[in-house]
Order: structure tokens, then C-alpha cells, then sequence
């Protein structure tokens, strides 16, 4: 049993070579408890607004005769009956992203249309906060993927960027290009990340300030559906941030080839 489930690889040491016996079951192991933990962790952020809608109830039933105080009741029913359905919307859309890595319609997409969705979307939170939402994106950098998915994690990004951000300040949304790769940048001038925090936000259901982010309405789930998107995507999601400065999250995705043109469109075949 133990023989069947070690592997031999002969792995690269300075200047000498190492045979190393692997155990092959370790990432089905490591898979199991990330599936684990994943499902922990729902069942705990459903706890909480569940719990909320319950006590909520009760209360309501409590105050039947105080319409006032029904009222206020129902509207904090209606927040948390909305959180819910947030996060579950999000769970569902995070285990869609992690069960298929291969994307199901990939098109031709402009970037300047998908930001300026993405842009559009957050316009109403934005002006709820005064915050000037500043884009530049060049016409013509073209990306081979989905537009619905892609939208969605800029969308992210920038509603990130006025969640965490204080009144009247500026938000800015910017793509160029490098070396065969479009990068979108989301630039905020908001709280900030620590360094020692700059991976384990993209994690699922982790949250810089808990206290912050729950308050505000904040699943845990936003970067953890950017990361899975721009990697389904081929491409990779960064962070720069320094407390009290800002932060920049970066998405960089190969710009789309001839090759993928031709696939998007058989008729434009030669
Ligand atoms: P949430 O729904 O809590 O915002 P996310 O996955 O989108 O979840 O983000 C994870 C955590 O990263 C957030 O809880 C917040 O602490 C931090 N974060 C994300 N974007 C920003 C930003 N632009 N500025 C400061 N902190 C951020």
C-alpha cells in the first residue's frame, strides 16, 4: 500500500543530484482539508446571519405592538436576508470558478468595454461615497476570455477599492500594456493592507479587520473569486499596499493573440 502511493523523482540539488520519495497521497491529503475547512467555514459564515434572522423574528414578535419598532425590526431582517443571499451567491460562484478551470465560451473581449462595466456598476456606491472613480484604458488591448466572469473581478476590485476607502477620495482604474501582457490596476487611496497580509487576502474568508469587513456588509470572498477568475484566465492578481497609503491590486492577463482571434471567429480564418 505504502510502495503504490510513493512516487520517485530524481530533483536538481546545487551540483549534485537527490532522489526524492514522494508520498503522492500528500495533495489528495492537503485538497481534503482545504475542502474541509472550506465547508468549516461556510457553515460559520452562515451561522451568523441565520442566527441574526432568527433572533430578529423573535423580536418582531416581541414588538407586534410597537409598529415602529416592527419596522425597524423588518428593515435589519431584510439587511441580513440580503447578506445571506450575497454570500451565497458568491459560494456558489467561488466553487463554480475552483470545479472548472477551463473556461466555457472564451471570446475576443476589448478591455476598455470590460472596465468601463466594471466602472459603471459602482458608479451608484461611488457617488453614495463622493468618490471620483478616474479611468484611463486605451481603446484596442484586446483579452481571449469571458466577459461576464472577467467584469465581475474588476467589478471586485473597485468596489474593494470605495469599500475601503474614505469619503471624497479618488479611485483610479487603469490598463497597459507590457511585454504581451494587459495589466488592470485598481488604485485606491484608502486604509491600506500590512505586508504580512498581502497573500492571505486573496485567501477564502480571510478579512484584514473582521470587524471592519462584517460591518460593512464584506463576505471574505471577493479576492478570493479574482484570484480563481484571473488564474482560470491565465493570468496572475497582485497586491502593493502600505498601511495608511493606499493599496494597488494588479491584474495581469496575456493579451489576446492572432491565433485566439481565429479561434473566436473560424470565419476570419485565412
Ligand atoms: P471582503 O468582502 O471582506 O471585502 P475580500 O475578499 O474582497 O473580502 O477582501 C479580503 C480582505 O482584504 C478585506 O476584508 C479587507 O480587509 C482587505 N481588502 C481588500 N481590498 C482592500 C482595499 N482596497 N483596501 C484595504 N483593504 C482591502
Amino acid at each position: 500500500e505504502i510502495a503504490r502511493n510513493l512516487s520517485v523523482r530524481v530533483a536538481p540539488l546545487g551540483t549534485r543530484f537527490v532522489l526524492v520519495l514522494a508520498d503522492d497521497n500528500t495533495e489528495s491529503i492537503r485538497l481534503d482539508e482545504v475542502r474541509r475547512d472550506f465547508i468549516a467555514n461556510i457553515s460559520h459564515e452562515l451561522k451568523t446571519p441565520i442566527g441574526a434572522i432568527g433572533v430578529l423574528a423573535d423580536a418582531i414578535d416581541q414588538a407586534a405592538e410597537d409598529p415602529a419598532h416592527v419596522r425597524r425590526f423588518a428593515d435589519r431582517m431584510t439587511t441580513e436576508a440580503d447578506r445571506l443571499a450575497a454570500l451565497t451567491a458568491e459560494i456558489i460562484d467561488l466553487s463554480k470558478l475552483q470545479a472548472n478551470e477551463a473556461l466555457h465560451e472564451p471570446q475576443l473581449l476589448q478591455v476598455d468595454e470590460i472596465v468601463a462595466d466594471a466602472v459603471d456598476r459602482n458608479r451608484v456606491v461611488a457617488d453614495g461615497k463622493r468618490v471620483t472613480l478616474v479611468t484611463r484604458a486605451p481603446s484596442g488591448l484586446a483579452v481571449f476570455g469571458e466577459a461576464p466572469l472577467l467584469t465581475v473581478a474588476v467589478h471586485n476590485l473597485i468596489s474593494n477599492a470605495i469599500h475601503y476607502s474614505p469619503e471624497g477620495s479618488r479611485v483610479g482604474v487603469g490598463v497597459r500594456r507590457t511585454d504581451g501582457v494587459v495589466e488592470i490596476s485598481v488604485t485606491d487611496q484608502g486604509v491600506g493592507i500590512p505586508k504580512s497580509d498581502h497573500d492571505r487576502v486573496f485567501e477564502r474568508f480571510y478579512r484584514v479587520d473582521d470587524a471592519r469587513s462584517r460591518n460593512t456588509g464584506g463576505t471574505g470572498l471577493g479576492l478570493a473569486i479574482v484570484k480563481h477568475t484571473v488564474q482560470n484566465h491565465g493570468g496572475e492578481v497582485s497586491v502593493w499596499s502600505q498601511p495608511g497609503n493606499g493599496s494597488t491590486f494588479t491584474i495581469r492577463l496575456p493579451e489576446a493573440s492572432g491565433i485566439d482571434a481565429i479561434a473566436a471567429d473560424p470565419a476570419a480564418r485565412p
